[in-house]
């Protein structure tokens, strides 16, 4: 599959706006001099107001400025096991709107009845999804493979699921190096980590590289999409990131990958030209794919 030409900047203004000393958190807006650690090993990035971790402030900017800008009435976004962050201010604080949202989890949890007006529950199994062929425009999945044991069956029914010019995230860490391992392989070979680790990362899985090799299996074609590639590394530090923010998304089609992050307007004004997001497809996954 052919990747199509992403812009390196898809806004090359204002750059200098989005880099200033003491940054504010982009989920509470409060300014944070010093993000807090977080995590097994401990690492910095937490907000010391709202809690937001890096991944899940990246997630929001991402989809609040470029994900629901490019939807339409009518159409359709599936989430895969929701976090509390998400229900509260992914689907919950409607950035996927005007689409109507649906979110699936194996069990209901207390934080899935804040979905709000935009989004309805439906208890499923990633790996058994009750809907029909080609139903969501857009598939969230973000951080849930790694728990979900058909996580091969999971693949298969987001590629059933997706629309042909439709888009999922499928991120999950990925160990540099070496191959995909069940969970308890991995505690085996580490039995320093704690349980902690297990339910912060995934209780399944421990994806290497080769998980990419099991998205196209499942028919779909993976990309990792690049936020800030050109920032300095002052904007991470001010912002609580890591010094590269990189996501990975997956598509039945290139001309997913066009609709979402290919040029071209949004689908109803909003918030997406007055923000430097600035992405990029990611050389070294197509490095990979050319020598493939
Ligand atoms: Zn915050």
């Amino acid at each position: 599959m052919e990747v199509p030409d992403v812009p390196a900047r898809s806004s090359p203004t204002g750059r200098d706006a989005v880099c200033p000393t003491v940054a504010a958190c982009w989920i509470c807006s409060r300014p944070v001099a010093r993000f807090e650690p977080y995590g097994v090993p401990p690492r910095i990035g937490r907000c010391p107001h709202c809690g937001a971790k890096p991944r899940s402030r990246a997630l929001h900017r991402l989809v609040r400025d470029r994900i629901g800008p490019r939807l339409a009435a009518g159409d359709r976004v599936l989430e895969i096991g929701p976090s509390r962050f998400s229900t509260d201010h992914v689907i919950g604080s409607n950035l996927f709107a005007p689409a109507r949202c649906v979110a699936v989890d194996v069990q209901r949890q207390r934080h899935h009845r804040r979905l709000g007006a935009w989004g309805r529950f439906v208890e499923a199994s990633a790996a058994m999804l009750a809907f029909a062929d080609a139903s969501f425009d857009f598939i969230l999945c973000n951080n849930t493979l790694p728990y979900v044991r058909e996580d091969r069956r999971a693949l298969t029914e987001i590629a059933r699921c997706l629309e042909r010019d439709g888009l999922a995230m499928i991120d999950t860490h990925r160990g540099p190096g070496g191959a995909t391992r069940t969970a308890d392989a991995y505690r085996r070979e580490h039995p320093g980590l704690g349980e902690e680790w297990f339910a912060a990362n995934g209780d399944a899985w421990v994806y290497g590289e080769d998980f990419l090799d099991r998205v196209r299996e499942a028919g779909l074609e993976p990309v990792e999409i690049e936020l800030f590639p050109d920032h300095p590394p002052d904007f991470f530090t001010a912002n609580g990131l890591k010094p590269r923010v990189r996501a990975l998304f997956a598509s039945r089609q290139p001309a997913g990958l066009h609709r979402f992050f290919g040029p071209g307007k949004a689908t109803h004004p909003g918030i997406e030209s007055s923000l430097d997001l600035n992405l990029s497809v990611s050389p070294l996954l197509q490095r990979r794919r050319n020598n493939a």
